[in-house]
């Protein structure tokens, strides 16, 4: 991912707009694998303002996860705005300075995209807003099929049979 700012640099204030798509390899965050499902495209404004070149807009792709309740694995779009500075400087200065360091007249937008996404990327998420787990005794996915476990639910007509019959035996043995 590559960025050519040579117009830029000769022309502080000149504002321009670039669009730039590439495939990222798998990465890992706190033992978590981040899996992409679609290549990171950024979509920004950049200027040279005479010291630095600050980009300004937003990444999109897309993360294959595995719900937290049901495991299945699902497809999550995920976008986020980037504000950044790219300043003629060695890369321990840049870190002091928050910043990222560029040499000659091409910006290298690599690091920064693999930045966003870590320090972005959702680790947990549910496959739908509702989705109903598996069952905790036999394993179900409850979104796919039901069990005869959820018969025994405390919610089911049948559970609410049986509590009856058994306050009418209680009744009884008194
Ligand atoms: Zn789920
Ligand atoms: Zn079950």
């Amino acid at each position: 991912m590559e960025l050519n700012v040579a117009a830029e640099l000769k022309t502080p204030g000149l504002v321009s707009h670039a669009q730039i798509e590439q495939v990222f390899p798998e990465m890992e965050l706190a033992g978590s694998r981040i899996r992409l499902a679609e290549p990171v495209a950024l979509e920004f404004k950049y200027s040279f303002d005479g010291e630095g070149v600050d980009l300004m807009g937003v990444l999109s792709s897309s993360l294959i996860m595995n719900c937290t309740k049901c495991n299945e694995e699902f497809v999550k779009p995920f976008s986020v705005d980037f504000s950044e500075r790219f300043l003629k400087v060695s890369d321990e200065e840049a870190e002091e300075l928050d910043c990222y360091s560029y040499a000659g007249e091409v910006l290298k937008l690599d690091k920064m995209a693999e930045d966003l996404i870590l320090l972005n990327a959702p680790l947990y998420s549910l496959c739908r807003p509702d989705c109903k787990g598996l069952c905790p005794i036999c394993g179900t996915n409850l979104n796919i099929s039901q069990c005869s476990c959820t018969a025994e639910d405390d919610s089911s007509p049948f559970a609410a049979l049986k509590r009856l019959k058994e306050l009418l035996n209680q009744d009884q043995e008194d």
